[in-house]
């Protein structure tokens, strides 16, 4: 790209020709483009069915380059599809134009940068380095890795991206390769992945091989071992909440459960497998059976008609425990189902639409990490760290 655009600026400068950068106009198509341009329909036959699909994916907005001669006719022009790729159509000088798909060159390089923190780290990174993309994946990097509420006015980030400009201008997101947190005298580290997403050194599944690449292993979300629901049709009446106004007792409590609508009698299903761990009369919960499950959960169903099963029996995902009914404490037939994690009350419908019980692992490499490591110490190491400041022009 930067030699073909060198090699436009040079003719032009002989021939009196013009570069010109344009927005693709909504609705146009290739075929308008070159009907516009005077260029032969014969020119479609030439292309391939894969790279006039790709035509079809040409975006309204997007900035391309022409070169036209003194009257105005096209010599050539550089049409973005996407990220990666061009339309090269170019005028041959025997005449006709020739059609070509190639990618687009841009420049990377890497920068480095040293932020205080007055506020938070997107707000302070954006300050310093005028540069909202380079602000939103450090605080994104951070998110998951670190809590930030604990950052200090006067803590610093160091942290080394990566950023591709093309034809002088910011091109794709920057990638942030690590980022150094220093808080009250303790400093740690922070590494990114492909999707930039951060993983802190300090975590203690955090290893590194002869290389000086990190691996990390992390849980995965496995789709298809997620809870189940506890009744075949699901209406919720009332939801999970640490203070609510209770219609019986007449005063704010705290509601450990979901409610479900239902009519007497309808099966109540067990979340998931697990053993039941109580069967019988439980106070202002009526008739209860609770299950539990692996990794700490513990299902409840409260207020049944009639309960199914037995204290200590194993019972599968889906299985009928119990029946919907009104016993102990309540204004009609529901169940107040609650669900608890190693003891403690969670809401339980965030638990059962996302939560998976099942434990798989992938691993995250990040490759070269003791390098980036090491490249950062050496820019913090600087008495005056001098960085690269965004100007609007560059943007
Ligand atoms: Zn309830």
């Amino acid at each position: 790209m930067r030699y073909i655009i060198a090699v436009l600026v040079i003719v032009s400068l002989g021939f009196g020709m013009e570069v010109s950068t344009k927005r693709w106009k909504s609705g146009l198509t290739f075929s308008h483009y070159i009907e516009e341009h005077n260029i032969s329909y014969s020119l479609l036959d030439g292309i391939s069915e894969e790279d006039k699909k790709f035509l079809t994916e040409l975006q309204s907005g997007t900035l391309y380059y022409e070169l036209t001669n003194p009257k105005g006719e096209l010599i050539q022009s550089l049409i973005p599809l996407n990220q990666e790729m061009q339309i090269h159509l170019f005028r041959e000088p025997k005449g006709g134009y020739h059609f070509d798909i190639i990618s687009i060159a841009y420049d990377e390089k890497r920068y480095f940068a040293d932020v205080t923190i007055t506020s938070n780290p997107y707000s302070d990174t954006l300050a310093t380095l005028h540069q909202a993309n380079v602000a939103k994946r450090v605080s994104y990097a951070l998110k998951g890795a670190v809590d930030t509420r604990n950052l200090r006015k006067g803590d610093h980030l160091a942290f080394s991206y990566k950023q591709r400009t093309r034809l002088g201008k910011l091109y794709q997101m920057p990638d942030i390769e690590v980022v150094s947190i220093t808080s009250r005298g303790q400093e740690h580290f922070v590494y990114t992945d492909e999707e930039g997403k951060g993983y802190s050194e300090s975590d203690k599944r955090v290893s590194y091989t002869k290389k000086g690449d990190l691996i990390k292993k992390v849980r995965i979300y496995d789709r298809s071992d997620r809870f189940g629901m506890p009744l075949r049709h699901v209406r919720i009446t009332s939801s999970f909440s640490y203070r609510r106004w209770h219609p019986i007792l007449h005063r704010y409590r705290p509601h450990h459960g979901t409610d479900f609508g239902a009519r007497r009698g309808t099966p109540l299903l067990a979340v998931y497998s697990g053993r039941v761990s109580f069967a019988g009369w439980m106070g202002g919960y009526g008739k209860v059976v609770k299950i539990r499950h692996p990794r700490g959960y513990e299902s409840l169903y409260a207020h049944q008609s009639r309960i199914r099963v037995h204290r200590g029996q194993r019972v599968k995902k889906g299985q009928i425990i119990g029946y919907v009914g009104s016993t102990g404490r309540s204004t009609g037939p529901h169940l107040h189902f609650g669900l608890q994690r190693n003891g403690r009350w969670v809401n339980p419908m965030r638990v059962l639409k996302r939560e998976s019980l099942s434990k798989k692992y992938r691993t995250i490499t990040i490759k070269g990490a003791k390098a980036k490591k090491r490249r950062l110490q050496q820019f913090m190491r600087q008495p005056n760290p001098l960085f690269h400041v965004w100007s609007k022009e560059e943007q």
